[in-house]
């Protein structure tokens, strides 16, 4: 959902700019740097104890009124700021997660993911060979896989962003099984100029599509 259009480190660091600069003319010098994924700031961890959200079992930072389809990204700063209450929220009795994913990378209570058997460490994050253990069993997911949000009941509440740089190329959401099948180079780089789908690159991507079209001819 997320690598639709623009690369969301390129678009939220430059809102983070804006926002130190707005910081500055409003209460004078203040030094800080903005982080986009871009250093290990333990973000999740941090955003509920500053009291934007809980952790889901799904092991997401929820939102009460946006789920999770939002990004994290931190503007660290040498200014003494108040801060909100952890959220202390009664989670309502839920099925256990696995009951409503199929791909048992959550631990059945949750709050626990084993990221080797996540479809997007798999297809994004490993540069080797998708193990043959998860053949079969990707669905057709070919770069990351958002069912743990899908299925969150938080989500409903979540909105359209209204941000232009993440709308897709127009030619992305139009491409056919057979385009997927014998995407070229050229191709690739067109309707991914500037995403975050460059993070498995080219060959990534192909290595990916590969092992779905193999699953279907097995
Ligand atoms: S992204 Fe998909 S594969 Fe990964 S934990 Fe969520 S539902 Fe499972």
């Amino acid at each position: 959902m997320y690598a639709l259009g623009k690369d969301y480190h390129h678009v939220i660091r430059e809102k983070l700019v804006e926002l130190l600069d707005a910081l500055r003319k409003e209460v004078g010098a203040v030094e800080g740097r903005c982080f986009v994924d871009s250093a290990p700031v333990m973000e999740r961890d941090w955003a509920k104890r500053a009291g934007i959200g809980w952790i889901g079992k799904n092991t997401l930072l929820i939102h009460p009124k946006a789920g999770s389809y939002f990004f994290l990204a931190e503007l660290i700063i040498d200014l003494e700021l108040g801060a909100r209450r952890p959220h202390e929220r009664l989670l309502r009795r839920l099925p256990p997660l696995h009951r409503r994913l199929p791909h048992g990378g959550h631990l059945p209570q949750g709050y626990l993911l084993d990221a080797s058997k996540c479809i997007s460490y798999l297809t994004i994050e490993l540069k080797d060979a998708i193990p043959e253990a998860f053949r079969g069993k990707m669905d057709n997911w070919m770069f990351g896989c958002d069912v743990c949000q899908d299925v969150c009941p938080w989500n409903r509440f979540s909105t359209p962003h209204n941000e232009p740089a993440f709308e897709p190329h127009p030619e992305l959401l139009a491409m056919k099984r057979e385009e997927w099948e014998e995407l070229t180079e050229e191709v690739f780089g067109k309707v991914f100029q500037g995403s975050a789908v460059k993070r498995a690159g080219y060959q990534g991507l192909k290595r990916n599509i590969q092992f779905l079209v193999e699953k279907l001819k097995s």
